[in-house]
């Protein structure tokens, strides 16, 4: 019965229909007995869309700390007692050194990340302008950008400058997002996603998973992205930082984080999904089954506020797994 139903799944994925809400729901809530029948489904449908090429990325926290905002799981929420470096806006110089490392470790794609509500209109933006116009003289990189909530004037300026992606997660599905976050609204965030769509943007947009909610809130955020038609879904993984309110919530089991992976394949057949923070916390020594679930993508390098692994140990995870990172 469940295998006849996750064929339906599969059939449905690879026409490019993706799941419905319904379907989804049904999805997460496989027993995870089937995990092996979901991961060969996964690596089917990645397989269809996106062939054996694996899209690496890597980050810079280029302004840490002191945000204004409240989101419960965040080391970098000046209302929680973290102990997180906290630093203004890192000059160009810094950022370029850093995406250049980046590049000869074999990330293709590099975004300059910095914490707070939103960056200034005047020093900052300039900072990153410049920034931006420097990688795209000299660096063969996609530049890519998460700078908080945005306006369409603050966006087309960076635009202008270079930038060609831009990131901003909705962290969670709308019906949970209260009980993350009271600073802003769930809205505030979509808008933001929408303007750089409309903007033309290539839109990089997932959350995290394990803040406590529930199988379907997993799928409703799933739907929330399909609707957006964001191009990259990147997903995080829970690792409960010291000093936040979710210091103590219980981290999710490796075949959860595998069935989430999984559901946003089959919900979003044709899009990137890439495996971010907290994979090696959560999944442990079943990281290379990322691939099988439905992942062509992963952040290498340190996330950030936490240390990743060195990228040659994912670098030998993907040629292990017969795959090959996208030039
Ligand atoms: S997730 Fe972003 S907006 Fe929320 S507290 Fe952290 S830095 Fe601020």
């Amino acid at each position: 019965m469940m295998r006849k139903a996750l064929q339906k799944f599969q059939k449905k994925a690879l026409q490019g229909k993706g799941l419905s809400y319904e379907e989804g729901c049904e999805f997460i809530n496989l027993p995870d007995e089937y995990i092996f029948d979901i991961l060969a489904s996964g690596e089917k449908v990645r397989k269809h869309f996106k062939g054996d090429e694996i899209n690496l990325c890597s980050i810079i926290n280029a302004k840490s700390g002191l945000c204004p905002e409240d989101c419960a799981f965040c080391a970098q929420s000046a209302h929680y007692d973290t102990n997180v470096a906290t630093y203004p806006m890192a000059e160009p110089q810094k950022i370029l050194e850093t995406a250049e490392a980046a590049s000869k470790t074999g990330a293709r794609e590099f975004s300059i990340v910095t914490s707070g509500t939103s960056v200034s209109k005047d020093k900052e933006i300039e900072l990153l302008a410049q920034t931006l116009q420097e990688m795209r003289d000299t660096l063969p990189m996609e530049r890519c950008a998460s700078l908080g909530i945005m306006d369409a004037e603050t966006l087309q300026r960076l635009k202008d400058a270079g930038l060609q992606s831009y990131h901003h997660n909705l962290e969670t599905a709308g019906s949970f997002f209260p009980s993350i976050c009271s600073t802003h609204d769930y809205e505030e965030d979509v808008n933001t996603v929408r303007t750089a769509k409309e903007l033309g943007f290539h839109t990089c947009c997932g959350g995290i998973f394990g803040l406590g909610e529930s199988g379907e809130q997993r799928v409703e955020l799933a739907a929330t992205l399909r609707e957006l038609d964001v191009d990259s879904i990147p997903i995080n993984f829970l690792n409960p930082r010291p000093g936040t309110p979710l210091e103590n919530a219980t981290n999710l089991t490796p075949i959860e984080c595998l069935k989430i992976i999984a559901l946003c394949r089959f919900m979003l057949p044709a899009k990137d999904i890439v495996i971010c923070g907290g994979r090696q916390v959560n999944l442990r020594d079943m990281q290379c089954l990322i691939f099988a679930a439905g992942a062509n993508g992963m952040m290498i390098g340190n996330y950030l506020t936490t240390p990743g692994r060195p990228p040659e140990e994912d670098l030998q995870m993907i040629r292990d797994w017969g795959l090959k990172p996208k030039k």
